[in-house]
């Protein structure tokens, strides 16, 4: 008998029905003879709706106070979901992510976990019953006060949990069958892969594939924790992301095409081509806590011996980038600066890239094909990414997706739920 951990995701509790219908599934595992954990996300949108509702009262909202909010929305679905499984007769105990013992660091709205003390629990399994958890939260270390993972964390609190607990498998139920090729969502013809190997999915997951935390991905590898990622209105069988080699299948060159809509690009104009001036620009956004992707430096012009350098950065730090730069201006001396969030990331993941020659050229062709510009590029051993124009990500997805020969003869890719929100 061992202990399997499930996390439902929004889109599989969104309302009363959905708890039910998960009850019914969390039941018939317990049925089986495993000890069940439970880790569950707010409903539906709820989260959404919690952070529009707090910046109609504040625009910027305390972070402190920001998370003792969202939390709330998964003690919502704990809870009912307890009940449910209530109502089936089976005993459920719902518990907050500091009831459960996940501790985190206090960096509110981002916090990391430094601990999983999950006695309570222990306890709850030891006595027979199915524990709840609130995903995406923990408590901080040094503050005592509530915290929370940041967006889609609740993955993370899934993997966490079946470490700390050895856990057989963590299953992770969304409204999709599995990880895709691409997003089902902008091509139908998506197909669903059986397996992927830990750096692939992590790779896919950096890259904005939304389909698991890229925290989850990693505490999974560092832990050795297969994840089986399903959906949670079939009983298909899903994705199995884990280093374990099926030495009967062949292993894919290419794993799937990514994208990222949340990213903008700055660029510094006319930067003064002198030892140091890089270093200066990228300290101050540093100190400003600004996360950096990709970066391009243009070869100077020999007439002006001025250079233009670009830069990716999380939209939402944007505006904390713009402000560091405006500050070292009349010190690094650079002429103006570019601000563009209408760019998407179009990126290819496979490990087979390593030993297959071709893949860029293929890659870049298929872009250029679709009528698609290239911004910028850049690459690790087994990734491709380009930035595009906003607009055309799609085309540009659709355009990779087909060359590498990813679409599935009919249709396998559904998706059962979810507003994509
Ligand atoms: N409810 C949180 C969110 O929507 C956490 C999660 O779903 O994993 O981001
Ligand atoms: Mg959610």
């Amino acid at each position: 008998m061992g202990v399997v951990v499930q996390k439902y995701g929004g889109s599989s509790v969104a309302d009363a029905e959905g708890i039910k219908r998960v009850a019914q599934r969390i039941a018939d595992t317990k049925r089986r003879g495993n000890d069940v954990v439970v880790v569950v996300s707010a409903m539906g949108d709820t989260t959404d709706e919690l952070i529009d509702l707090a910046e109609q009262v504040s625009p910027l909202p305390a972070g402190r106070e920001l998370d003792m909010l969202l939390t709330a929305g998964e003690r919502i679905s704990m809870a009912l979901l307890a009940m449910a499984i209530g109502n089936l007769g089976l005993d459920a105990r719902s518990f907050t992510g500091s009831q459960a013992g996940v501790i985190t660091d206090g960096a509110h709205g981002k916090a990391k976990i430094i601990d999983v003390t999950p006695g309570r629990i222990e306890q709850a399994l030891a006595a027979g019953a199915i524990a709840i958890v609130a995903g995406f939260q923990g408590v901080s270390q040094d503050t005592k006060d509530i915290t929370t993972l940041g967006r889609g964390g609740s993955d993370t609190t899934a993997v966490a949990l079946a470490a700390a607990l050895h856990a057989d498998v963590c299953e992770i139920y969304s409204d999709v069958d599995g990880v895709f090729t691409a997003d089902p969502r902008i091509v139908a013809t998506a197909r669903k892969r059986d397996h992927i190997s830990y750096e692939e999915m992590l790779e896919m997951a950096a890259c904005g594939a939304k389909i698991l935390h890229l925290r989850c991905v990693e505490y999974a590898r560092r832990y050795d924790m297969p994840i089986h990622v399903r959906s949670s209105f079939s009983q298909k069988n899903g994705t199995w992301i884990s280093d374990e080699k099926d030495e009967s299948m062949e292993q894919a060159i290419i794993a799937g095409v990514a994208h990222d809509r949340s990213e903008a690009k700055i660029t510094v104009v006319g930067v003064p081509d002198k030892v140091g001036e890089a270093a200066r620009i990228f300290e101050a956004l540093a100190a400003s806590q600004v996360n950096l992707d990709m970066i391009v430096q243009n070869v100077s012009a020999a007439a002006t011996s001025l250079t233009d350098i670009s830069f990716t950065l999380p939209r939402a730090d944007g505006q904390a980038a713009v402000a560091a730069l405006t500050a070292i201006k009349p010190e690094v001396g650079y002429a103006s600066l570019m601000y563009d969030d209408q760019i998407g990331k179009i990126s290819l993941i496979g490990a087979g890239m390593r030993s297959h020659p071709g893949i860029t050229a293929k890659f870049f062709s298929a872009i250029a094909s679709a009528g698609v510009n290239i911004e910028m590029i850049s690459t690790s051993e087994i990734r491709i990414s380009v930035i595009v124009n906003e607009a055309q990500v799609d085309d540009a997805v659709m355009a990779a997706h087909s060359a590498f020969d990813l679409d599935a003869d009919e249709v396998e890719a559904v998706v059962y739920g979810g507003t994509g929100r």
